[in-house]
């Protein structure tokens, strides 16, 4: 395996140029700029590499306009050995916002002290350049295994992946029977396997008052009380409540080994006024109180259980408040999803891990999703890590970087796990 090893290892360069390339092509989403180009270099280089590629427009989903096109990348590379199975390394190519506080270039790509720097160096365009390097060695130092390889660099995981990942897998991309082993490089360090993630479940509880004059508040009613009640309730027996809800998945950080609620916003009365606006607000009772909030769930739990809390928790709240009306709008759900340690891609991964590194990979849950839930409920695949480079904590951040030797390391992982589950005779 070291002719492997060392043939990675000599495109380091060319790794860290690949890294650069790709932070210097802004793909900011939202609005989703830049994904025609971002695709477009990409098939520019795994073209002359031997891969047929597919450049698709995911026309219609959340977002896609003819001036912010939400487009994806397909590549396929087939080994000289005949039919065999696929391995898929899928990655999203947008960012997010840049935000404050960067003391370098943010689309530049600077490499200093062995890591690049900019916004997606380690989310994810550094497990992106790493996975096609692996998948490019692989294929040039075993030109005859059986099966294929896939890389998709696709649109919108930070906004749901509805125009990049669920949108090619309603198209079948994921279909095992096309694709039957799936690494996403998301940034999850060099020795972890991440399984999967956490629920999410979003919902917004609207209280309803009535309207009266401020200096008499006795002849309306309150939105906002009421919505204090709701909030008093989750504190006093919601909260702990969730507390007490533990795991078996292996969640990182460890705080989110449970049941967690954020309250993510909550508006009642009045609008805010307009920016500059200098006059006074009017004497009103509040209507109408708006509250969203965001649940991450556990495997152990369903989503159904995760509604009735919240309709009983309300429920409670009526009970005891005469004139407590209320809606319950649903929003947004995903399901948990935990890949089994035993299946093919976690073991071949695994055992490549300690190969290459020298010691056992920690297997890892992610406390918010990725889109791993998209080729697991649409595509219907199971056999689908997260394995890659970089620092999850610093994603988002500012002055994100990846190191040059661990997007190295992980591409051994990558391509030895190519080896492995390709059955290549080394
Ligand atoms: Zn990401």
């Amino acid at each position: 395996m070291q002719s492997l090893f060392d043939l990675i290892d000599s495109r380091r360069d060319d790794l860290i140029a690949l890294t650069q390339d790709l932070i210097r092509i802004p793909t900011l989403n939202p609005p989703g700029e830049c994904y025609l180009d971002c695709c477009e270099y990409l098939a520019a280089r795994l073209k002359p590499r031997g891969f047929a590629v597919e450049l698709l427009r995911a026309h219609g989903t959340p977002g896609d306009s003819d001036k912010h096109p939400r487009w994806n990348l397909v590549a396929r590379r087939e080994g000289r050995g005949g039919p065999g199975e696929t391995v898929h390394f899928n990655s999203h190519i947008d960012v997010v916002a840049i935000g404050d506080g960067w003391t370098t270039d943010p689309f530049g790509g600077e490499l200093r002290d062995g890591k690049i720097y900019g916004r997606g160096a380690c989310d994810m365009k550094g497990g992106l350049a790493a996975s096609i390097i692996a998948a490019e060695a692989f294929c040039d130092r075993f030109p005859d295994f059986a099966g294929a390889v896939e890389i998709s660099g696709t649109a919108d995981e930070e906004t749901g992946g509805y125009g990049g990942v669920a949108w090619l897998a309603e198209q079948g991309y994921f279909s095992p029977s096309k694709v039957q082993h799936v690494i996403i490089p998301e940034p999850l360090n060099v020795d972890r396997v991440c399984l999967g993630h956490r629920g999410v479940w979003w919902a917004e509880i609207e209280t309803h008052g009535r309207i009266a004059h401020g200096s008499m508040p006795f002849l309306g009613d309150s939105a906002i009380r009421h919505m204090g009640a709701v909030v008093e309730e989750m504190e006093h027996v919601l909260y702990p409540a969730l507390a007490n809800k533990h795991t078996a998945m292996p969640v990182v950080p460890p705080q989110a080994r449970q049941s967690t609620m954020n309250i993510n916003s909550i508006h009642g009365g009045l609008p805010e006024p307009e920016p500059g606006y200098t006059g006074f607000p009017s004497a009103v009772v509040a209507h109408s109180a708006r509250m969203i909030i965001d649940r991450r769930y556990l495997i152990e739990e369903t989503g159904e259980e995760v509604r009735t809390e919240i309709v009983d928790l309300l429920e409670r709240v009526k009970a005891r408040r005469p004139d407590f009306r209320y809606t319950l709008n649903e929003l947004w759900s995903v399901s948990p999803t935990m890949t089994d340690k035993a299946a093919p891609v976690v073991t071949a991964v695994s055992k490549a891990i300690a190969t290459v590194l020298g010691r056992d990979p920690e297997y890892v849950v992610s406390p918010g999703t990725y889109d791993q839930k998209h080729i697991d409920r649409i595509g219907k695949l199971h056999n689908c890590i997260a394995y890659g480079p970089g620092i999850l904590d610093l994603a988002h951040q500012p002055d994100e970087y990846v190191g040059v030797d661990d997007m190295l390391a992980s591409a051994k992982v990558m391509a030895l796990a190519l080896v492995d589950i390709l059955k290549v005779e080394a």
